[in-house]
């Protein structure tokens, strides 16, 4: 078993990646976990862009996620929208100027420089390793999985080429299928 030399580099990585997240957040006014509810918010689609869509996806107390919300709605990164079949429901959007904080800080320099460094096979190595991983700690622990819908078994791609969700009932655009989703569920085959 590699339980514990698998956890070693993974505590490691994130160290280093929050550690670099803390100190490209610090011009900003924003903690990582902000910056990373403002990423999951500007990857994700719209059955999942809601507090509760951020509260699954990081992992956070209701309050922490709460707190970080109206942080950065304050300053003008996220805008609340009343959902218009149920208004008591909110959608949160990533505003332009949320959108250019994003581009400019992820993926991290840290990152970014170890990439360059890599050839493509390695990265794609590691690309794999990684998805496998995490798949397997979600599959394992019973956690959402927070795919995208091509891996997904709602998803139903029509003869024109077209995708629709089975779960909603709803037609879905080419972007909307590549942004990950809280009701993804993975094809078991
Ligand atoms: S097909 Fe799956 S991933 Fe895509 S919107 Fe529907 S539930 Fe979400």
């Amino acid at each position: 078993m590699k339980t514990k030399e698998i956890y070693d580099y993974l505590e490691r990585l994130s160290n280093l990646l929050r550690n670099e997240e803390r100190r490209e957040g610090m011009d900003y006014g924003l903690q990582p976990v902000q910056l990373e509810a403002l990423y999951y918010l500007s990857i994700c689609n719209r059955y999942s862009d809601t507090p509760m869509g951020v509260v699954d996806y990081l992992g956070q107390t209701k309050g922490t996620v709460s707190q970080s919300l109206k942080l950065l709605e304050q300053k003008g990164y996220i805008s609340k929208h009343a959902n218009k079949q149920d208004k008591r429901s909110i959608h949160l959007k990533v505003t332009s100027s949320g959108k250019k904080l994003i581009k400019t800080l992820i993926p991290p320099p840290l990152i970014t420089k170890a990439c360059n460094n890599l050839n493509e096979e390695e990265q794609n190595q590691i690309e794999i390793a990684l998805k496998q991983l995490l798949q397997t700690i979600q599959f394992s622990n019973g956690m959402k999985s927070f795919g995208v819908c091509q891996t997904c078994r709602y998803n139903l791609t029509k003869k024109d080429c077209s995708f629709f969700c089975e779960l909603t009932e709803e037609p879905l655009s080419m972007s909307e299928t590549q942004c990950i989703c809280r009701e993804h569920e993975t094809i078991i085959s």
